[in-house]
């Protein structure tokens, strides 16, 4: 970078000091560029004017669009801004750093791709924006880190690099540890829900059948409708997607509303008895898919 001769006081002119001054301003008012994270995208935009609400020096300079990752996020090297061109990409792979159980990082993306733990969290930006030129097209996709092709030789092995294999081989079996104890503890809470679950519905079945054939009209008296509603349902529940609501076989979506000023029930209370009655339906039809899909553990002998 040349630095400007400086005149002496006594040699410098009115004109000179005037254009010193119109440099300095020159200088003081650039724009500000910030460019797109991901690697060889051209694309950038006028932070200074974004910022003060002013419009970008050059139009191609525009902040519209462009988004900005958050704190937490991995640092890219070209910094946290993303282009309204890649916004899309960058967002659906907003990976985030993660430390291992030996103390080293992995990036995680939601689409399931994570980073070769690496000591240093610094190296975890490049490697994601690898992953993004991948899922980008621009770089083919990685082999797999089994891959035979890809191993070091024996020959070329150091103490840090068996070091290496040896804490990938930890992270891996404390990942699958947890991984089991998630599982276990997962089963353990269907195994007692499941049963639980096909026991009310049961019941719950007992209930509506009774009062369907019982001959006195449920509707005439307040808490008899009340129970009706939630045990049987005022409204019509057929969910068939061509099912259009009728007045020849269907009770359509009005009948709880009828229901309830016909009792004068206040409105939160109608509301309340709408919600009862989908827990009751929505019970009754989640045990029924677990009995379709015949995963009762009450069955597993
Ligand atoms: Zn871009
Ligand atoms: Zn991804
Ligand atoms: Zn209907």
């Amino acid at each position: 970078m040349s630095v400007e001769p400086r005149t002496p006081l006594a040699e410098l002119t009115e004109d000179q000091l005037e254009a010193l001054h119109n440099e300095l301003d020159a200088y003081r008012n650039q724009p500000q560029l910030r460019h797109c994270l991901v690697p060889g995208c051209l694309r950038e935009f006028d932070f200074t004017a974004r910022m003060a609400g002013n419009p970008p020096s050059r139009p191609s300079w525009s902040g519209d669009g462009w988004r900005q990752l958050g704190n937490g996020s991995i640092h890219p090297r070209n910094g946290r801004h993303v282009c309204p061109d890649h916004a899309e990409i960058v967002i659906a792979h907003h990976a985030r750093p993660v430390e291992t159980a030996s103390g080293r990082w992995t990036a995680a993306c939601p689409c399931g791709w994570t980073a070769l733990p690496q000591r240093w969290h610094g190296l975890l930006g490049p490697l994601w924006e690898e992953h993004l030129l991948t899922e980008l097209g621009d770089l083919p996709s990685a082999p797999p880190i089994t891959d035979p092709e890809h191993r070091v030789p024996f020959s070329d092995h150091t103490e840090r690099s068996l070091a290496e294999l040896y804490d990938r081989l930890e992270d891996a079996e404390t990942y699958t540890q947890e991984l089991r104890e998630v599982a276990r503890a997962a089963m353990l809470g269907y195994s007692q829900a499941v049963p639980a679950l096909l026991g009310v519905k049961t019941s719950l079945e007992a209930l509506h059948q009774r009062i369907a054939l019982d001959s006195r009209d449920w509707t005439a008296d307040k808490t008899d409708a009340w129970i009706w509603a939630i045990l049987v349902g005022a409204n019509c529940e057929n969910t068939d997607t061509d099912h259009v609501h009728n007045d020849i076989d269907c009770a359509g979506d009005q009948a709880l509303w009828d229901l309830g000023r016909q009792h004068d029930i206040p409105t939160d209370q109608i509301i309340r008895t709408g919600h009862l009655r989908w827990w009751v339906a929505n019970a009754i039809k989640v045990a029924q898919q677990i009995e379709e899909n015949n995963v009762d553990p009450r069955n597993e002998d």
